[in-house]
């Protein structure tokens, strides 16, 4: 098994792991608390399917594929296994444990299957990834759309981009507390995003973190 698989492994078997311990009222606790991020998803995927399924090949939505697809090891952070496996049945995770599993011998992602993405809830750098061909097409006519697309982007950094108290990074901390560790916990491990929540603390407090 490759690294990246391994990774990925390790993070959805801790993840899970980590859940059948909860009772199922703190699954709905959590599944809750991440209910305003999941409005969003929806929100972009009624975007996606109003102004680019005209543009994007069958292959790309009917599907639910689109072309990052055919890049290998495509970025996942913790949060986006944890809220995926939160909401997913035990047979769907398995099914993504069984790929990672099998040896990836291709140029596309391994979480590819053959009727499309194998994740409930699709890592958010694949749900907001358009293809330059596709922006253009869409985004080059139409402004009002643009604008609409730059308020979703603007949407998602709530719920991912630490300058400020964000779902991704609380998601982290909930299982770091809770005895689970993952290399994907990008907001606790990356000097970049570190550094983003360092100078968050100093502005919101007027003290320096070191
Ligand atoms: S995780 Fe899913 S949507 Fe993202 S690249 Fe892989 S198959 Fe495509």
């Amino acid at each position: 098994m490759n690294e990246y698989n391994e990774e990925q492994l390790e993070a959805i078997v801790a993840v899970r792991d980590c859940l059948e311990g909860f009772s199922p009222g703190l699954r709905a606790t959590l599944i809750r608390r991440a209910g305003n991020y999941l409005t969003f998803r929806q929100d972009v995927d009624a975007f996606l399917a109003c102004h680019f399924s005209g543009v994007c090949t069958l292959t790309c939505y009917e599907d639910r594929r689109s072309a990052c697809c055919n890049r290998e090891g495509i970025i996942t952070f913790f949060a986006d296994v944890a809220i995926n496996v939160l909401i997913s049945q035990p047979k769907e995770i398995d099914r993504l444990i069984e790929a990672l599993n099998l040896q990836n011998l291709g140029t596309k992602c391994v979480y590819l299957g053959n009727e499309g993405c194998l994740w409930k809830v699709k890592p958010i750098v694949c749900e907001m990834f358009l293809c330059k061909y596709a922006r253009g097409k869409v985004f080059d006519n139409s402004p009002a759309i643009l604008n609409e697309w730059r308020k979703l982007r603007r949407r998602e950094k709530r719920y991912t981009w630490p300058n400020r108290p964000v779902l991704f990074d609380e998601l982290e901390r909930y299982f770091m507390e809770r005895g689970c560790g993952s290399s994907l916990m990008y907001c606790h491990n990356s000097p970049g995003l570190l550094r983003m929540k360092a100078q968050w603390k100093t502005k919101s407090t007027g003290f320096k973190a070191y």
